[in-house]
């Protein structure tokens, strides 16, 4: 262990952060466009093919406007309470996010939460 992680805060609860849920523009599925996608997004066509269609359409749009796919706020992001709209539904890269590793430091200090994290 080094001195940085030492300094680290411990982090238990994602409640009211949302920091790893601001650059990705839309929800991370995987291969979600050549119709055949991880279990989530499987799962999603079947249960809730609306947010499947919305995905697909703000994509489109995004490309038309020659706008990048990455950088801000995910799409299911909910401001008001810095939660996912539809959790139970998230990309398996977003069940993968480890809360409390080096990653979910770094998103809480872009975004400004345990600013001094990195600090000497
Ligand atoms: S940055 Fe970390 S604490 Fe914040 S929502 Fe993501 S995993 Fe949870
Ligand atoms: S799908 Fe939900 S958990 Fe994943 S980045 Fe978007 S808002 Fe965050």
């Amino acid at each position: 262990m080094n001195g940085t992680a030492m300094r680290l805060p411990v982090i238990t609860s994602c409640t009211a952060c949302g920091a790893c849920c601001l650059v990705v523009t839309a929800p991370p599925f995987q291969r979600v466009f050549d119709g055949e996608g991880e279990e989530a997004w499987e799962r999603l066509r079947r249960e809730r093919p609306d947010l499947v269609d919305a995905i697909v359409a703000d994509a489109r749009a995004r490309r038309q406007a020659g706008i990048p796919s990455y950088g801000t706020p995910c799409s299911w992001f909910e401001p008001a309470t810095r939660a996912c709209r539809h959790y139970d539904h998230r990309p398996r890269a977003c069940r993968d996010f480890a809360i409390g590793a080096i990653d979910c430091h770094d998103a809480r200090r872009r975004a400004g939460i345990d600013a001094t994290a990195f600090d000497p």
